[in-house]
């Protein structure tokens, strides 16, 4: 379901100090690393895109990060494309999706079942796709953080996947890594996910490393089943959030 290509480039030259059972986003040394970190959480069916035991204590990755995880499945336009794939959770569960307009049951075989309410009356599937009818701002601060962290997370475990420890414990990630863990609460960040989706079984990432004047920028485009998401790893904030909007996103910020 998941698949990542492992990318090179100019940041392969960053130096970071030689690490080892050093956690990626804690920077502690020599806590215990029991097991695998999913870079995409499992309940998106990543069986395959992980970091090595020993990349994450497990003082993280049971405790913020499986927060930030279960924040991102039950993300409304997620738990959508789950219940239509049938992704089951960590726990095996086929989620259903419910909405004020609209609850999506996951039928036995390869049946869903949909029963509109309201507005949700007027929802007609288009062969293309569809249009998602989310608004941002039902949102609540806490809630459009959480979000924007979660995939802070994945776009850090990325970088270190593809580039090893040298480049993902950089400093330059110090202040990201602080806002994932929670002990930075206030960030200028943003999250756009788009509102017309194909739908695809698959999760796929890209990014960039883009040197500009005031530093480096790190631009994730995240693919999760059909739904796009887009958001700066050096939090960012959109001084113009109007032209992703005029291209069909629905655009989070972090700050209120
Ligand atoms: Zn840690």
């Amino acid at each position: 379901v998941v698949s990542h290509e492992r990318q090179t480039n100019i940041m392969d030259d960053i130096a970071a100090p030689a690490t080892l059972n050093t956690c990626l986003y804690c920077k502690r040394a020599g806590r215990p690393s029991s097991g695998n970190e999913h870079i995409f959480p499992e309940s998106l069916g990543n069986q395959e895109l992980t970091l090595p035991k020993g990349t994450v204590c497990d003082t993280c990755n049971n405790g913020i990060l499986a927060w930030l995880d279960n924040a991102l499945v039950n993300f409304e336009p997620i738990i959508f494309m789950r219940t239509l794939f049938a992704i089951p959770s960590k726990a095996g569960k086929v989620p259903t999706a419910s909405f004020a307009d609209m609850k999506m049951v996951r039928k036995a075989g390869n049946r869903v079942s949909l029963h509109l309410q309201g507005r949700g009356k007027g929802f007609r599937p288009r062969p293309a796709g569809f249009r998602l009818g989310f608004h941002g701002h039902r949102y609540t601060l806490k809630r459009r953080r959480a979000l924007i962290r979660s995939f802070y997370k994945i776009g850090l475990g990325l970088i270190h996947y593809d580039h090893g420890a040298k480049t993902s414990m950089s400093t330059m990630f110090d202040s990201v890594r602080s806002i994932i863990l929670g002990t930075q609460i206030d960030f200028s960040g943003f999250l756009a996910f788009s509102r017309e989706v194909k739908p695809e079984l698959r999760c796929y990432a890209q990014y960039k490393f883009v040197p500009t004047t005031r530093g480096v920028m790190t631009p994730f485009e995240v693919t999760i089943f059909g739904v796009h998401f887009l958001f700066d790893l050096q939090q960012h904030g959109l001084d113009n959030p109007e032209i992703l909007r005029d291209h069909g996103f629905i655009v989070l910020n972090s700050e209120s």
